[in-house]
């Protein structure tokens, strides 16, 4: 089988509303690339990347140049090609990588009639289990949805647990003042019952502030939250060294998808700790297969993984579903932005939660069909909105976030953003 052609597509889709982050904001939509890859034999895979925002469609057209005429079960041949790692310091393309290598391993599925997990070793687990993922927003179209106060953020997390069934709760941090937030994530874990101690009584919760805290703010507010039921402290601060600090003086693990996000950094982290759970991410890391081997080397030296989410549509969100569904030492909920998108396009409509988890795809390949329609309604939305400056804050034109950061949003600013949706 050759690939004779790669077809991308660029779509936005709307979030319920507006997501705010360490590093600004998602601006009520996420731009994603659609990737398809066709083949000789009549079979086409299905791929996705984000890219910041922008449109990817100029990369993926140029990998034609390497990938026509290659045959896609060579998934090996093909990382070397398209990312080797010394050749990446003039071109990194490990998210390109990432999309290429879901849509072979969707046409390998579909030519084999097997679902990706069973390629890749077999599901061990018929359901992936989802953290609820609690960011502030500014209100979404209509004016609905604003999350900026502790009782907006508490009722929040309330509804989400009430509508999908989360027990995890993922807090997303570092937009207000950490001694401030520190209320807040007190305030959810008191409204989910992770304040009666470390165990199994009550929900479990994370916070994650994307890495801006100073090393002795991320101590104080670690040592603030030792009582309560954390399944990790995420990326705190920035950086391997910092973390192996916050380490010494916090009794809760560690975790991050931002300074292990390859092999190298891994054997870095492995030689000298300063994280104890790796959050696997299928696109940051190149693919399903990477985050496998990965996996496989934290079971050996028995550090924890998770399944981290980069915002995701249904195609990618199957690539976490097979991760999830075949590593034996998932020992956390997987994180996902989907519950946040007011739609998807793919056939059938949003994937559905049942008691917190999503069931994994049995059908050939990653198991999901594009929605033409909905391809088609999501591309013309992204015609007429176009890209946005990913990360940056609408309220605060010019702004950015240092690290450690001391730019903090004020909880007290109610003004609304104009964005157009
Ligand atoms: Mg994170």
């Amino acid at each position: 089988m050759k690939i004779i052609d790669i077809k991308a597509t660029t779509v936005t889709v709307p979030l319920e509303a507006p997501l705010r982050h360490a590093n600004g904001c998602h601006w009520g939509r996420f731009v994603r690339t659609i990737v398809e890859v066709e083949t000789d034999e009549g079979i086409t895979g299905l791929g996705e990347m984000g890219g910041g925002g922008e449109s990817a469609e100029a990369t993926f057209r140029a990998m034609k140049a390497y990938l026509v005429g290659h045959d896609p079960a060579r998934l090996e041949e093909m990382r070397f090609k398209i990312a080797n790692p010394t050749a990446s310091l003039y071109n990194n393309r490990t998210q390109v990588l990432a999309a290429l290598e879901f849509a072979c391993l969707d046409i390998l599925g579909q030519k084999w009639n097997a679902p990706v997990h069973a390629i890749l070793g077999g599901k061990l687990q018929d359901r992936v289990p989802f953290a609820s993922y609690l960011f502030f927003r500014y209100p979404g179209a209509g004016g609905k949805g604003e999350v900026r106060t502790i009782d907006q953020m508490v009722a929040h997390a309330k509804e989400l647990k009430q509508r999908f069934g989360f027990t995890t709760h993922k807090f997303k941090g570092g937009v207000f003042a950490p001694e401030i937030e520190l209320e807040y994530y007190r305030a959810v874990a008191k409204a989910v019952g992770a304040d009666q101690g470390i165990g199994r009584k009550g929900d479990r919760v994370r916070y994650d502030p994307n890495g801006v805290l100073s090393t002795e703010q991320a101590i104080r507010f670690g040592q603030a939250i030792e009582d309560l039921n954390n399944d990790y402290f995420e990326d705190p601060v920035y950086g391997l060294a910092a973390l192996r600090r916050v380490r010494d003086f916090v009794r809760i693990p560690t975790a991050t998808n931002t300074v292990v996000v390859g092999f190298e950094q891994l054997a870095a982290n492995v030689i000298n700790a300063g994280v104890d759970v790796i959050l696997l991410d299928t696109t940051f890391w190149g693919g399903i297969r990477q985050c496998v081997k990965a996996a496989g080397v934290c079971e050996t030296l028995q550090l924890g993984v998770a399944v981290h989410s980069s915002g995701e549509l249904g195609i990618q969100l199957a690539t976490m579903l097979h991760l999830g569904a075949v590593i034996p030492n998932l020992s956390f909920a997987a994180d996902a932005h989907y519950h946040h998108l007011a739609d998807d396009i793919i056939v059938g409509g949003k994937f559905k939660y049942e008691c917190g988890s999503i069931k994994v795809p049995d059908a050939p390949g990653l198991g999901i069909k594009l929605d033409r329609d909905k391809v088609n309604q999501y591309a013309e939305l992204y015609k007429k909105l176009g890209s946005y400056p990913y990360d940056q804050d609408p309220l605060r034109p010019g702004w950015t976030p240092t690290i450690p950061n001391n730019r903090w949003a004020d909880p007290n600013d109610a003004r609304l953003p104009e964005i157009k949706f």
